[in-house]
């Protein structure tokens, strides 16, 4: 038998979150954003789960390219664009959708050979001051592409920072109203927050990532309990090891848990090279054979323990659930002082990992 930790991908609740999105978005497309290999799914294993989508939306192109060889032929969005000019050949070749956020972006667009011209999402900066053109040069930067050969279809795109929080989008959407004025340009806004939360900013495409993979934007779960999102990872291990602990007795290193009282707990085979957070402190939830307990102590390279004090039935090898339909990446994250993307992304390449259809 091989080390016991495993990523178990439910391919159906990925279906299931894709038809959440048709559900909250019924008028807009769909990019399905795949960028970070599918939040850490791994692009290869799920994008056919989600073929059902208008388009895909990623960074890489080696990832972009890896769709096309096998088999999408639908509109994949690059939502940085293209790092250097020379890329525009690949560009061309795949028939890529560029966004284009940067001056000389739209030179080397210009004056690139292409075969035939590329779509163009135009990226405006909406407050958030990340990547994109402020709003007063939306009209100017407008008129220029439509005047270049190599640009084709044109869409407008901007990115909320604050999209989770009620009010978070009215500023940036003013922005946007401005930007585009008189355009009559289709639009591209909503992440996943505003997908679920913002119906006034779907417009023609949705780009939903994390509500894809049935974790919360907002970094609750409770955010998204009633919106009929399913977790698609769940990592699990088991227990490799029993103490039973004295009063005074500590765990782990830099003995950062010490017993009160005489208990039991069990180690387990997953630790941060595995790809859970190290900061997760005491207390960050965990199940063990179906019951709610708890870490103690620092989280090892390969290791962690957890109190069984809870479950008195368990011991070595007694199955544990690190996160996933019972225990929420969101609340790991929480814990640990961050949120579900970050975790999901940091599946370390070591551990396997299985689908289930
Ligand atoms: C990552 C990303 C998204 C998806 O964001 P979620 O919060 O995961 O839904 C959408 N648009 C852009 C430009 C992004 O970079």
């Amino acid at each position: 038998m091989s080390r016991p930790v495993v990523a178990t991908l439910n391919l159906s609740a990925l279906r299931n979150n894709l038809n959440i999105v048709r559900k909250a978005a019924p008028n807009s497309r769909v990019w399905s954003v795949v960028k970070a290999n599918a939040y850490g799914h791994g692009l290869e294993r799920i994008w056919s789960s989600l073929s059902e989508t208008d388009g895909f939306a990623l960074l890489n192109i080696e990832q972009a390219i890896l769709l096309r060889e096998r088999g999408w032929k639908g509109p994949i969005l690059m939502l940085e664009g293209f790092f250097h000019a020379d890329e525009l050949a690949l560009f061309d070749q795949y028939r890529l959708t560029t966004s284009l956020h940067s001056n000389w972006q739209v030179k080397a667009l210009a004056n690139a050979r292409l075969k035939a011209p590329l779509d163009v999402y135009l990226k405006m900066n909406s407050g958030m001051n990340r990547l994109g053109f402020s709003p007063d040069r939306i009209h100017t930067i407008w008129q220029q592409l439509k005047g270049i050969a190599n640009v084709g279809q044109l869409t407008l795109m901007a990115h909320f920072a604050d999209a989770e929080r009620s009010e978070g989008i009215v500023e940036p959407m003013k922005r946007v109203e401005q930007a585009a004025e008189g355009l009559g340009c289709p639009r591209s806004l909503a992440n996943s927050a505003a997908t679920l939360w913002h119906p006034e900013a779907h417009f023609d495409w949705v780009r939903p990532g994390i509500m894809l993979y049935g974790a919360s934007p907002g970094g609750q779960w409770c955010d998204i309990a009633t919106s009929g999102l399913q977790p698609v990872m769940t990592l699990q291990s088991e227990i490799i090891g029993v103490q039973n602990l004295k009063s005074g007795d500590v765990v782990g290193y830099g003995s950062r848990y010490r017993a009160n009282a005489e208990h039991r707990i069990g180690i387990v085979a997953c630790g941060y090279a595995d790809g859970y957070p190290r900061i997760a402190p005491t207390g960050t939830p965990v199940r063990v054979d179906g019951v709610l307990t708890h870490t103690v102590g620092a989280i090892s390279m390969d290791m962690l323990a957890v109190d069984l004090t809870p479950c008195p039935h368990t011991g070595i090898g007694s199955p544990v659930e690190l996160w996933g339909n019972e225990v929420k990446v969101d609340d790991v994250a929480q814990s640990a002082g961050t949120v579900g993307y970050e975790l999901l992304c940091a599946l370390a390449p070591r551990v396997p990992v299985v689908t289930t259809s």
